[in-house]
């Protein structure tokens, strides 16, 4: 016979696959001898294969049978009896949770007949009456589709007639009436009577709890939580005991610690002579767990007693059910329950000094993500705020500023001390500078995986994308939403967090994890002050994170660019420097010396130009090799496309058009137009394949070179000043070996030029970055070149799959997404099948032909949990992520390694 149906005296915890979360929790905790009401699972096995064929295998109905037989005979009791009624409830339950988004059904087994013999058996009519309406009500929404409101409505209006509040002061003979009532509900709306024979009950409650699987929601929620759509549900048949039989009745659910704070002690909700859906309908208000000491010292004290047992046993926090009938404690649920981020670390820690757990499982019990949450400033919920809209929250964080709608705008006012919120329809890499200038960036279009999105996270800038509502108007530089009009310079507050965006200032409240991160333990404690919830986090996740640390195997390196990010980066832990982008040094005001290289007429006129930059260049180096001192810095040469460092085209032509309508001249107009054939003739079809990188650096003469020296010559003044410099070299965009062989011949000549004139020895490793599929396959030929490699796994997914990042983010996505060909962004976290299976090879070729040499990832993918575990595996030395992502990497790196 099939593995239809289990007795929860036969499973255990172990078998969540086969009996669902709820139903193997049952069986665990029937197992550990606790009061749980008998009752058998129907195993997914059997949705599995209702799902597949649509219809209820026979099996199932036989192995039904046995079960429930089974059942009766345990209790004495058949279900739906005249005299002695046994009543089942019929409960969902999956191997994930899936909170509200399935059906179960209480009270199965009632009819006509057999309240009279509930009404007996408890010698309360009132209570039979009650457990019968709610079973017709229930039944009518659940099996037979009716609208809740329905009934909703008519229990109102009985409530009026009979002018009382509570549903608790309707008398048995107002219930009577109301199931009469409820019944022609059920008539009236689904054209059938509300079915007497007991057995049709619960075989119909379990095919609407199959279908329940399937429904729009719920196939919703697996998307949106990367559940898979074919395990299908288990179905909990669990004989009803009852909260409602009076005032030593009663149901609730609590917690063995506070899942908010993660504080120690029991924590809870309990309502008097109620069923279970009460208390989460929020019917009435609940008491407070510990009332439950006055209303019934005993089952209170058994209460603790069992949820000490159930921590101990499932060594963490445990969410529960329970019901209290008539004094005696009834188990319904339990489960590891879910926490918010601080109360994660909290409970990890604690039960480590408790000794329930190991620091090994305390680091597997929190996540990047969750310290990542902690890091972030946020708003003070206590302070007064006005909400204009809620959109997606990008990258979290509590931004406060002045509202501007262009980049130069962001760009004048940050410099004169203003904070800024920079609003944009989208934003495309124009916008960086004013992105970088920017506390916080709205956009009224765009995703999770947007440019805005994207850019923000990594900078560490608050950002909230796609608010539909917001209308941006940039031409008179305002923004409408939810009725109000907001103008460049009004004030507006963006909670990175929750997607939240208030109007005016709200009061921020600083980080006091981000303190201890920074500052150190000592500092952030000291800070904390009286304030022992904060100082018991502070500790928690020193102690973890320390652990991490300790046990990783992976390599921790910062993306920076500048000598402050690389600073941050140090605080933050970073062990070095694993991108170091020079072309964020072309920028600003240096744009005119880029203009100068590239417009030059001949090579003496490009040969000034570069002079020009080399001092410049050369600075930045050594502020970032100050920096990192004594840590390795890679430095990456020039990869964009020059058009880049180029004014628009479509601006320039419209600007050399207008000269020309009003027949402008000078040397202003002149420079437009040299400037405009340049552009045109270094516009691309597609840039991004086009004459960037390496290739660039071997088109334009001295370009590369440039920056080589600047490196030499700032690592040659470093060391005079006593530092401890550790440059790389790294070249972008390397497809053949001979390109590299190319670059590294130049560096070995420019580094034997400056050793010769600073006469110091200088020998600095050149590396390729590997992001073409060419170079992954060609890995091994590549590294007789390189001193080290790195991969730039953005750039090798944009290569491999053949898209542009800032192409196919948003709606294509979007699309891809729904229709299941992507599950999540190959931005975001590495598409292992794919661009992974090339970073393998690379790394089995490089290893085979130079073991020991240097190998880590420095794009977007280095601070994503799932990639750091591939990486650790493929058998990488280090991941380098943004300088705000560096805790959350050391964090997952540790706990990719126990
Ligand atoms: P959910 O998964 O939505 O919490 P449950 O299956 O846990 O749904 O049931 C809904 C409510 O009914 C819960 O409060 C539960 O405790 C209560 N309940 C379920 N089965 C029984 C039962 N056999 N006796 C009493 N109450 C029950
Ligand atoms: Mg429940
Ligand atoms: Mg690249």
């Amino acid at each position: 016979m099939a593995n239809f149906v289990q007795d929860f005296a036969h499973g255990s915890m172990e078998q969540k696959d086969l009996l669902g979360g709820k139903g193997a929790n049952l069986a665990e905790m029937t197992r550990l001898g606790l009061p749980v009401p008998p009752g058998f699972t129907i195993t997914t096995e059997a949705c599995r294969s209702y799902l597949r064929t649509g219809a209820v295998p026979t099996d199932l109905r036989v192995e039904v049978t046995r079960a429930l037989r089974h059942l009766e005979d345990t209790m004495g009791r058949r279900l739906g009896d005249f005299h002695e009624p046994l009543l089942v409830s019929v409960r969902s339950g999956a191997k994930y949770s899936m909170p509200g988004m399935m059906e179960t059904v209480l009270n199965i087994g009632l009819n006509d007949a057999s309240v009279q013999g509930l009404a007996e058996l408890s010698g309360d009519e009132r209570f039979a009456w009650d457990s019968y309406r709610r079973l017709v009500q229930m039944f009518g929404r659940t099996v037979l589709g009716i609208e809740g409101s329905v009934f909703a409505d008519a229990l109102e209006a009985a409530k009026v007639a009979r002018g009382v509040t509570a549903d608790t002061d309707l008398t048995a003979q107002d219930l009577r009436e109301l199931t009469e009532e409820y019944k022609e509900v059920v008539r009236r709306e689904s054209g059938r009577d509300f079915p007497q024979h007991p057995r049709e009950q619960l075989d119909l409650a379990i095919v609407a709890v199959l279908d329940s699987w399937n429904t729009e929601r719920a196939r919703l929620y697996r998307r949106r939580e990367r559940i898979p759509d074919d395990i299908g549900t288990a179905v909990n048949v669990v004989t009803m005991v009852f909260g409602n039989l009076g005032s030593n009745s009663g149901t609730g659910v609590a917690f063995t610690r506070d899942p908010a704070t993660g504080q120690g002690g029991d924590y809870g909700d309990y309502l008097p002579n109620a069923q279970g859906e009460d208390v989460v309908a929020g019917i009435r208000n609940t008491l407070p767990l510990s009332a439950l000491e006055e209303i019934d010292h005993e089952v209170y004290t058994e209460l603790r007693t069992v949820m000490r047992r159930l921590e101990t046993h499932y060594r963490d926090l445990c969410d529960i059910e329970f019901t209290v009938e008539q004094g005696k404690l009834w188990m319904l649920q339990t489960r590891v329950g879910k926490r918010t981020a601080p109360a994660a670390f909290r409970i990890a820690a604690e039960l480590e000094s408790e000794r329930v757990i190991t620091m090994d499982e305390a680091l597997t019990r929190v996540t990047g993500e969750q310290l990542s949450q902690l890091m972030f400033p946020q708003f003070d919920r206590e302070a007064e705020r006005t909400l204009l809209t809620t959109a997606m929250a990008a990258s979290p964080g509590a931004a406060v500023g002045r509202v501007v709608f262009d980049p130069r705008t962001a760009h004048e006012w940050a410099e004169r001390g203003e904070r800024v919120i920079l609003v944009r329809k989208e934003t495309n890499p124009d916008d960086l500078e004013g992105m970088i200038a920017a506390a916080g960036v709205l956009t009224s279009r765009g995703g999770k995986t947007s440019h805005a999105a994207v850019v923000a996270r990594g900078m560490g800038r608050t950002c909230v994308v796609g608010a539909e509502d917001v209308l941006v108007h940039p031409e008179d530089s305002t923004f409408t939403v939810a009725g109000h009009t907001v103008a460049q310079g009004d004030v507006i507050a963006l909670d990175g967090s929750t997607g939240e965006v208030f109007l005016g200032e709200v009061p921020v409240v600083p980080s006091p994890v981000t303190t201890y991160l920074t500052a150190g333990l000592e500092e952030a404690v000291a800070q904390a002050g009286e304030d022992t919830e904060t100082v018991q986090l502070i500790n928690a996740v020193d102690r973890i994170l320390r652990h991490a640390d300790a046990a990783r195997r992976l390599g921790v390196r910062a993306n920076a660019d500048t000598g402050e990010d690389a600073r941050r980066a140090r605080e933050l832990g970073a062990e070095g420097i694993g991108l170091a982008r020079t072309e964020h040094m072309f920028l600003g005001e240096r744009r005119q010396l880029v203009e100068r290289v590239i417009l030059a007429a001949d090579d003496a006129e490009r040969d000034a130009a570069l002079a020009d930059l080399l001092p410049l260049q050369r600075a930045d180096v050594t502020d970032l090799l100050e920096a990192m001192d004594g840590l390795p810095t890679v430095i990456r040469l020039i990869d964009p496309p020059l058009h880049e460092f180029l004014p628009d085209l479509t601006d320039l032509a419209v600007r050399v058009a207008l000269h020309k309508e009003r027949g402008a001249s000078g040397p202003e107009v002149e420079r437009d137009e040299v400037l405009l054939a340049a552009v045109e003739r270094m516009h691309e079809a597609n840039p991004m394949l086009g004459l960037r990188g390496v290739r660039l650096g071997l088109v334009i003469p001295g370009l590369f070179a440039l920056q080589i020296r600047a490196i030499c010559e700032a690592y040659a003044d470093r060391r005079a000043a006593g530092g401890d410099p550790q440059a790389y070299i790294m070249v972008p965009l390397v497809g053949s070996a001979m390109e590299l062989h190319l670059v590294r011949d130049d560096a070995m000549r420019i580094m034997a030029e400056v050793s010769a004139e600073r006469g110091i020895a200088i020998d600095l490793p050149v590396g390729a970055m590997i992001e073409l599929p060419r170079a992954a396959l060609t890995a091994d030929r590549i590294a007789g070149a390189a001193d080290f490699f790195s991969f730039g796994t953005n750039d090798l997914t944009q290569t491999t799959w053949g898209f542009s990042r800032d192409d196919v983010e948003g709606a294509f996505f979007a699309q891809y997404t729904v229709n299941g060909v992507l599950t999540v962004s190959p931005f975001e976290s590495i598409d292992q099948r794919g661009v992974g299976r090339l970073v393998e090879i690379a790394t089995e070729q490089a290893r085979a032909a130079k073991p020991g040499m240097s190998l880590g990832v420095c794009g977007e993918h280095g601070g994503d949990p799932e990639s750091i575990r591939f990486f650790q595996d493929v058998g990488l030395d280090y991941v380098s992520c943004s300088p705000f992502r560096v805790p959350v990497a050391r964090l997952e790196a540790g706990r990719a390694a126990v």
